[in-house]
C-alpha cells in the first residue's frame, strides 16, 4: 500500500489571486490562518503551518524575500533561495494555498507608504540595522490587508520583530490576531534558521553556545543575580569562542524590551553576534524570579 500523497497548495502570483483563495474558503464557512515568510523553510516555519492548522480551517504561507527589510550590505542578493523544496514542504505540513508574489507586485512603480512603530524598533536589532523593522512592518502590513486572514502565526525566534508586529496590529486596528510560537531547536540548542546553511562545519560546531549561555545566565538571573556582570561576562564567553562581533548580548522587559536589572518582573534574554561571515540571534523567555 502506498501512503497517500499530501494536496499540492494552491498557488497565488497576485494579490486578486490570493484574494479569491481566500474569498472561496469563507464562502465555504473556514477560517483562514496566515503564516508569512522568506522561504529556505524548515521545521520551524512548518511548525508555524501546523500550528495555523490547529488555529484554522485553512493555513496559508506566503514566500517573499522582502528587498526593504535587508541593510545594503545585508545578504538579500544570496538570502537561499529554493521554490520547489519549499513548496513540497509546505505541502506535507498541510498548507491550503501559498502567495508567491513579486517585488513588482509588493512595491509597483509609485510605491510611497511606510509602516514604521517608534520605542520598540530603536534598541536590539533595530540599533545594528536601520530601517530593518520599517520594511519588516510594512510587508506584513500588506500581506496582512491582503489576505485578511482570522490569525497570523511567527516565531519567537524573532522575538523584537514579534513585539513590533503586535505593536502596530493594535495601533492600526487591523483586525487579525496575532499568534507567536515557540522556537524550534536543533538537538544541541541551536535554533533553525535559514541563515544556519551559512554556517562552516567548524562554526555550525560553535554556534549552539549562543542557546547554552542564554540558558546558563537565566538561571543566575533566576537566581536572583543581577544582569550587568551576567551579561559583561557572558560578551567575554562568546568573544573568546569565537563570536564575533557580538552585537549586543541584553536583558530585558518581555513587553517594552526595555533594560531590566534583575528578573523581578516577566523578562526577556537577547542576543545577537556574528559567527564568521553570518549573523545569527536568538532568544529565550526569564519568567520572574520565584514564578
Ligand atoms: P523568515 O523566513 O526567517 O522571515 O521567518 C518566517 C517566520 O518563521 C517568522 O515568523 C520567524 O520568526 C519564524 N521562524 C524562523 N525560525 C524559526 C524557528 N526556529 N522556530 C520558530 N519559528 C521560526
Amino acid at each position: 500500500m502506498s501512503a497517500a500523497l499530501p494536496s499540492q497548495p494552491a498557488i497565488a502570483e497576485t494579490v486578486a489571486a490570493l484574494r479569491a483563495i481566500v474569498r472561496g474558503y469563507r464562502a465555504a464557512g473556514e477560517t483562514v490562518a496566515l503564516v508569512p515568510t522568506m522561504g529556505a523553510l524548515h521545521e520551524g516555519h512548518l511548525q508555524l503551518v501546523r500550528e495555523g492548522r490547529k488555529r484554522a480551517d485553512r493555513a496559508i504561507a506566503t514566500i517573499f524575500v522582502n528587498p526593504t527589510q535587508f541593510g545594503p550590505n545585508e545578504d538579500f542578493a544570496r538570502y537561499p533561495r529554493d521554490r520547489d523544496g519549499d513548496l513540497a514542504k509546505l505541502a506535507s505540513a498541510g498548507a491550503s494555498a501559498v502567495f508567491l508574489p513579486t517585488v513588482e507586485t509588493m512595491y509597483p512603480s509609485g510605491f510611497a507608504t511606510t509602516v514604521s512603530v517608534a520605542g520598540l524598533t530603536e534598541g536590539l536589532c533595530g540599533a545594528y540595522r536601520p530601517g530593518h523593522f520599517a520594511g519588516v512592518a510594512t510587508v506584513v502590513t500588506k500581506l496582512l490587508m491582503q489576505a485578511l486572514p482570522d490569525v497570523a502565526l511567527f516565531g519567537e525566534k524573532d522575538y523584537q520583530q514579534l513585539q513590533v508586529i503586535r505593536r502596530f496590529v493594535r495601533d492600526l486596528d487591523i483586525p487579525v490576531e496575532i499568534q507567536g510560537v515557540p522556537t524550534i531547536r536543533e538537538a544541541d540548542g541551536l535554533a533553525l534558521s535559514s541563515r544556519n546553511a551559512y554556517l562552516t562545519p567548524a562554526e555550525r560546531a560553535v554556534a549552539p553556545l549562543l542557546h547554552a549561555l542564554l540558558d546558563e545566565i537565566a538561571e543566575k538571573l533566576q537566581a536572583g543575580q543581577d544582569a550587568a556582570p551576567l551579561l559583561e561576562a557572558g560578551m567575554g564567553r562568546l568573544g573568546e569562542a569565537g563570536f564575533g562581533p557580538v552585537q549586543y548580548l541584553a536583558f530585558v522587559d518581555a513587553d517594552t524590551l526595555q533594560p531590566m536589572g534583575r528578573a523581578d518582573r516577566p523578562g526577556r534574554l537577547l542576543v545577537a553576534a556574528y559567527l564568521g561571515k553570518t549573523r545569527l540571534i536568538d532568544n529565550i523567555a526569564v519568567p520572574p524570579r520565584g514564578a
